[in-house]
């Protein structure tokens, strides 16, 4: 039937034409994103960073699926890079192989023993998975990057003190093992080998996820740092800790894990031991429009600033080994000064003409603009409930627009 025909068709297909109509002029003009293979590589520990992840996430480990011939050779590769950087094996696990099954492969630990031994051995865990999803997507800010990472950090650490550092690359993260008992991280910490002993004994975990990725020149040279706010003490630290040319950004947990009209949803491996009350650590450079695509390759990631992460991460693990007593956990804390801080400082970039997010369209940056409004003396009144639902809501439209998603102006 024609439109015309029918006034309740027709004005309801006016209507639509009048939205996509909109819809299409809707993209305002933005500065471009960053094109990361314009982004120089200045050190050797750059250029090491980009050569794990350009053996990790090429064609040929196809993507590092669970079970698959390039997921073992990925762990074949860790494993001599940990060898290769004087990590040692746990004697009980005769290797750095910890087999989770034999149709999805293994764990990789190594660690370096505190000089002055202590008991029990108090430990910090610096984790990150290898595994991806599997040919065509190569996976390689997701999460060859935070592999990478973890294996020049280990490079340059020699023993501390007062804590055993234990390095772990997770297998079997993504979909459909995330949250099961097949999962890497859930599978180590409900089978700790004798010498870590029990949960109890870890002062830290730090967990990292999509260290690579780039995409908005305001925060290319920054990182997200979520959890430690449960423990004061090891949020200190965080705060402490520092790096030249990094920017090190703190965000509430519940800014990661609450998705307005969606619910909780949780993110990496740090999961399993936030669950089970240990002081915690997420470190994250957020997804980008690459995230989860055949895109998600070698050249798109940004070395120079993994390279700073590495030497922030060297600084912050020297700074917590100086803490001997256990940090606590508070479920619920949050640091709601510095989250409005943060976010302040990220929207008044995000509503700026010359720093705008790429792709932000005309209803997003009304958004914005309302938030920055908000942003400003947010701190003042406290972390209500109705605060900390506006503040989910802004962190999820920037994570939105920084992804590219379609939809972002309806949260
Ligand atoms: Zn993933």
């Amino acid at each position: 039937m024609p439109p015309g025909r029918n006034p309740t068709v027709a004005l309801m297909l006016s209507a639509l034409s009048l939205l996509f109509g909109l819809a299409s002029t809707g993209c305002l003009r933005t500065m471009e994103a960053i094109d990361p293979r314009s982004l120089p590589i200045t050190s050797t520990s750059g250029q090491r960073l980009q050569q794990h992840v350009s053996f990790l996430a090429s064609p040929e480990l196809a993507g590092r699926q669970p079970g698959s011939p390039g997921n073992r050779q990925a762990a074949r590769y860790i494993e001599e890079q940990f060898r290769a950087v004087g990590l040692q094996p746990l004697p009980s696990l005769g290797g750095y192989r910890q087999a989770i099954s034999s149709t999805i492969g293994d764990n990789l630990l190594g660690f370096i023993p505190p000089t002055a031994g202590t008991a029990p051995p108090r430990w910090m865990v610096i984790g990150a998975h290898y595994d991806h999803l599997g040919y065509p997507f190569l996976g390689a800010d997701d999460n060859a990057s935070s592999v990478a990472i973890l294996i020049e950090t280990a490079r340059h650490l020699t023993g501390l003190p007062h804590h055993g550092i234990l390095f772990v690359a997770f297998n079997s993260e993504e979909s459909p093992y995330f949250g099961k008992a097949e999962m890497g991280s859930q599978f180590l910490f409900h089978h700790l080998p004798p010498e870590i002993g029990r949960a109890e004994n870890f002062q830290a975990v730090v967990i990292m996820d999509l260290m690579g990725g780039v995409q908005w020149s305001p925060i290319k040279d920054a990182i997200f740092a979520a959890g430690a706010e449960k423990s004061p003490a090891l949020y200190q630290r965080v705060k402490q800790a520092s790096s030249p040319s990094l920017k090190v950004f703190p965000v509430g947990m519940h800014l990661v894990e609450e998705i307005p009209e969606i619910g909780h949803k949780a993110f990496s491996d740090y999961d399993v031991f936030r669950n089970h009350a240990l002081p915690f650590l997420f470190l994250s450079a957020g997804r980008t429009p690459r995230y989860h695509t055949a895109g998600d390759v070698a050249s798109t990631l940004h070395y120079d600033r993994m390279a700073a992460t590495v030497e922030w991460l060297r600084h912050l693990i020297a700074l917590i080994d100086q803490d001997e007593a256990p940090y606590g956990f508070q479920a619920d804390r949050a640091e709601w000064a510095d989250e409005v801080a943060s976010f302040r400082e990220i929207v008044n970039q995000a509503v700026q003409d010359e720093t705008r997010i790429p792709g932000t369209s005309r209803w997003s940056l009304r958004k914005l603009r309302q938030d920055a409004e908000w942003l400003r003396d947010a701190d003042r009144s406290g972390p209500t409930p109705q605060n900390r639902d506006r503040l989910e809501r802004i962190s999820i439209r920037v994570q939105c627009l920084m992804a590219d998603y379609s939809g972002c102006f309806t949260f």
